[in-house]
């Protein structure tokens, strides 16, 4: 049992944990890993990128076969701008399912890229559904690709992707997924969920550090992505034919934040893969939102939408509640947390991926119990509109 033998060690050298979606709390192991220089066209490097290219094909489970992988330089935004400027054709139109701040990045990315596109936006958190993509396809014939984010990270809903693969492919259109926060914690298998290409990044549920993102893409959506990129640096397939030719990465690449995620990778199996990721985030979150509700705070998402990702508390209505102090107090307990994204109501959010367990998110519960105490707040519950607002979202 997990909670007896936790493998979770506390930070060393009194680091804080990060309770946020990425950068986050990484292993000693992991982090040890870097303390080695790497030559990055020795074949010892380029072994080591292959080897982190097979291990990520593997993890997308059956299907995987017709898939490859384009690791990218740079944050994950360096990678959806990759994917979407590679994939879709200078004169392709797409669809950008948008309900948080990485739907509207999108859309401003493809602003940038010059690439035609309409937004479904469905504000802060409500989820695109099936039906939706499927209606507005059958409206605009022009439209070759739809974006679709997996979890949209700020407010932690989880979209229903597996819906909105069946309208895309039934339309005949492709679909481009951005799976940054949920990739390595929740299955997409290309066998019973259909895509193009998903992109995620090092520092999220594979524990990595920061400094690369990757593109698992169709082999034949690689081929056919030759000349489309704006861009010479993320023309993934121009950094895939290279990678293959000479098992090297076009550019300098990050040795050390590589040889980090191998570590990373070999603790996610270990840990059992995707189920079992998957397995200690959802204990992680309903230790926390069970914790939370119990002191009096209230979730953002009704059950059905709620990710093992990161979860959205509202603030309390309470006048001696101010985020900022809470923040504080949270901090000097060992936990950093992360600001809410919402615009109607205030809220913060808790992140359940990292190298965390139950016991640790039993603790977070508890150091927001004292924070809520030393700040003279009685009564955690939010504000009425608050709670008017998620009955619209449960409708
Ligand atoms: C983290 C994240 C990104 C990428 O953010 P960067 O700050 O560029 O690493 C993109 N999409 C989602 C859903 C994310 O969670």
């Amino acid at each position: 049992m997990r909670l007896e033998e936790s493998e979770i060690e506390a930070p060393r050298l009194g680091e804080p944990f990060l309770l946020t979606p990425g950068p986050l709390t990484t292993s000693y192991d992991t982090k040890s890993a870097m303390l080695k220089d790497w030559g990055s066209w020795d074949g010892d490097f380029r072994q080591m990128t292959q080897l982190m290219r097979d291990q990520l094909i593997e993890m997308l489970g059956s299907g995987n076969e017709s898939f490859d992988c384009v690791p990218m330089q740079g944050s994950g935004s360096f990678s959806v701008e990759a994917m979407l400027g590679s994939f879709v054709p200078k004169d392709g139109k797409v669809l950008v399912l948008s309900n948080g701040a990485y739907g509207q990045r999108a859309a401003k990315t493809l602003k940038y890229l010059k690439r035609d596109h309409i937004v479904l936006d469905k504000g802060d958190y409500l989820p695109p559904r099936g039906e939706e993509v499927a209606e507005i396809l059958a409206t605009d014939n022009d439209i070759t690709h739809v974006v679709a984010v997996h979890c949209e990270t700020s407010s932690g809903i989880l979209n229903p992707i597996e819906e909105i693969s069946l309208a895309t492919y039934n339309a005949g259109r492709k679909l481009l997924i951005d799976s940054m926060s949920a990739f390595g914690a929740i299955l997409v298998e290309p066998n019973k969920i259909k895509f193009e290409a998903i992109v995620s990044s090092a520092n999220k549920c594979i524990e990595g550090v920061p400094g690369f993102g990757f593109i698992l893409a169709r082999k034949s959506a690689l081929e056919a992505a030759e000349g489309n990129s704006h861009s010479l640096c993320l023309d993934l397939h121009d950094q895939w034919s290279h990678m293959n030719k000479t098992g090297q990465w076009r550019y300098t690449p990050p040795t050390h934040v590589l040889a980090a995620f191998l570590v990373a990778l070999e603790s996610h199996r270990k840990e059992g893969g995707v189920i079992g990721r998957g397995a200690r985030y959802t204990k992680n979150q309903n230790a926390l939102v069970s914790g939370m509700r119990s002191i009096g705070f209230e979730t953002l998402l009704g059950e059905r939408w709620l990710s093992p990702i990161i979860v959205t508390f509202f603030c309390p209505a309470d006048p001696s509640f101010e985020f900022t102090r809470f923040y504080d107090l949270m901090k000097l307990k060992g936990f950093i947390i992360y600001p809410g994204k919402l615009t109607v109501v205030e809220s913060f959010r808790i992140g359940c991926i990292g190298q965390m367990d139950e016991q640790i998110m039993l603790k977070v519960v508890d150091a927001a119990r004292e924070s809520l105490r030393e700040m003279g707040v009685t009564d955690a519950s939010p504000p009425s509109k608050a709670l008017e607002e998620r009955k619209r979202l449960q409708s």
